[in-house]
């Protein structure tokens, strides 16, 4: 017998069309290079269907690659909106890859038209296959030979209608950052980004409501900035998009000015807030911040609490999870205890219980990896042939990460596999170690990378940035350890540097670092 419901497909026009309907005077902010454009959803949307219409005159059909080249903004987010209703496919560029990965993944996706920052104009190359480009006036900025974005729009139907999609088509595609070989191509679909929305709006993932100020901190680059503007469409909220202006003062500034109660972002950027004077802006508006992307230490949880009374939550995922999978809560009862107690500290500290409609399982044959699956996990690349590597025959992501399980389902990501230490036969990790060593009060960051030895195949190379004005040694670093972790753990070597190497994302680049010290003589 079947089911006797409607079968909507699940699209991204139905965001557009929701937030036009019944949330047109929500406000809608963005910083530029020099100053503040406000809008309202009203008039994101009605922009939103002139820019698909203007696309279409360009030639730009179902299916056809639309690149974006931008920061977190009002245009960038119209192209989120008008891009997957049309029919074509989002294709947002990291601004930060390298030259040559970025021609890699233009020429991979075949995108046929970019969309860039006036900011950004001098920092993007000219792309083979790319037939037009079109400036998005942040500030000044020329592009030479570029359509200009808001002379696009001013010829496009207002009333544009976004046409009936299946909802397995794709919506947009994100590229890996790469920390792991080749950027690969994952391509989300109208259904998997709808789903995903609704999943992170739940009120143990994001809680996201109509009366939020949702500021998507982590870039509309990386993984749709974590489905951030989707969501926040979907349920109403206002969003203020943080423009060009990336720094921490910057952040916490508009955090103040224009009172917004949530936000995301990867470790290093509240980390940043924390090195702020104690004339930084107040962070009263915030409820929570949902921070991941990389391992959250445990002291940037208490030093937040401790600072700014502001509640970290801990969320794990990847640009192949869409990206949010899991998110760390505590449950409500005595079994954690005290929420400022040290058990719940850990637990905060992991990543979490998985997201609805999120299985997981754990594979013990290679280590403790992680598996998963779900409505909103990649099932291939994107023209990769992986051979099995990320995506196993029987329907499962291998996500990298090797996990162990906390207080029941509490998934701890202890390391990544290429991560580990292997010492001796046995593993250490080196997620662990860091953030042991991070909560040292005279710790800044931290890094533990594997360098070769003879007698134990690996040991750990600690990578220290000391807080200003510290003289912290090798010596006091194994000492504040050797009260911690086993002691054959304990780094021989501790390196002092002055910052730790960041991905394009901002994440620990450990490649860097493996290849500074894997060969170069111990400093002690
Ligand atoms: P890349 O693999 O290129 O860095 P992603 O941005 O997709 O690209 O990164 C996904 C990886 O980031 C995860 O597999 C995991 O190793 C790491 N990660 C994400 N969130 C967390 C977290 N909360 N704690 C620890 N690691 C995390």
């Amino acid at each position: 017998m079947d089911g006797l419901m409607m079968d909507v497909p699940l699209l991204v026009r139905h965001i557009a069309e929701r937030a036009e309907q019944v949330f047109p005077e929500r406000e809608l902010v963005s910083r530029t290079q020099d100053g503040v454009e406000r809008s309202t959803y009203a008039q994101v949307v009605e922009r939103a269907r002139r820019l698909a219409s203007a696309l279409t005159q360009l030639g730009i059909g179902p299916g056809d690659r639309v690149a974006t080249f931008g920061w977190n903004s009002l245009r960038h987010f119209e192209l989120y909106l008008a891009v997957p209703s049309m029919g074509a496919v989002l294709h947002t560029l990291n601004v930060r890859l390298f030259e040559e990965d970025l021609r890699y993944v233009v020429a991979h996706a075949e995108d046929r038209i970019v969309f860039l920052d006036a900011s950004l104009a001098g920092a993007m190359p000219r792309f083979e296959s790319v037939e037009r480009e079109v400036l998005m006036p942040d500030g000044p900025g020329q592009r030479p030979g570029a359509l200009d974005y808001e002379e696009l729009i001013a010829g496009g139907d207002p009333a544009f209608p976004f046409p009936d999609l299946d909802e397995c088509r794709a919506a947009a595609m994100c590229y890996t950052s790469g920390t792991t070989g080749r950027p690969k191509g994952v391509v989300y679909s109208h259904r998997s980004t709808l789903l995903h929305a609704l999943g992170i709006a739940l009120p143990d993932a994001m809680g996201l409501r109509e009366r939020d100020s949702v500021m998507p901190v982590v870039p509309m680059f990386h993984a749709n900035a974590w489905g951030m503007p989707y969501a926040a469409a979907l349920v109403g909220a206002r969003q203020v998009f943080p423009g060009p202006h990336m720094t921490p003062p910057a952040i916490a500034q508009l955090i103040a000015q224009e009172r917004v109660t949530f936000t995301a972002g990867v470790p290093t950027i509240w980390q940043g807030l924390l090195q702020l004077g104690d004339d930084a802006p107040s962070l009263a508006s915030l409820r929570e911040i949902v921070c991941g992307g990389s391992a959250v230490p445990e002291a940037l949880l208490r030093r937040f609490d401790e600072r700014f009374g502001v509640p970290i939550v801990q969320a794990w995922g990847m640009t192949e999870t869409s990206p949010l999978a899991s998110v760390s809560r505590l449950p409500d009862d005595e079994s954690t205890g005290d929420a400022k107690g040290d058990d719940a500290y850990a637990l905060r500290a992991s990543q979490g219980h998985v997201q609805p409609l999120v299985d997981f399982r754990v594979d013990e044959a290679s280590g403790g990896e992680l598996l998963v699956r779900g409505p909103w996990v990649a099932r291939r690349y994107y023209r990769d042939d992986d051979h099995g590597a990320t995506f196993t025959e029987d329907g499962w992501l291998r996500t990298g990460d090797v996990v162990e399980l906390r207080h029941g389902s509490y998934l701890k990501l202890v390391d990544r596999t290429k991560d580990l230490v292997k010492s001796g036969g046995e593993w250490i990790s080196s997620v662990e170690l860091e953030g042991e060593i991070m909560s040292h009060p005279e710790v800044l960051e931290a890094a533990v990378v594997a360098v070769p030895d003879e007698r134990w195949g690996e040991r750990p190379c600690a990578c220290v940035v000391r807080e200003p004005g510290s003289s912290l040694d090798a010596d006091d670093v194994r000492a504040f350890l050797a009260e911690r972790v086993a002691r054959w753990w304990l780094p021989e070597r501790v390196e002092f540097i002055d910052e730790v190497p960041k991905t394009s994302v901002g994440k620990f680049d450990k490649k860097v670092l493996r290849r500074r010290f894997a060969a170069a003589k111990p400093a002690d």
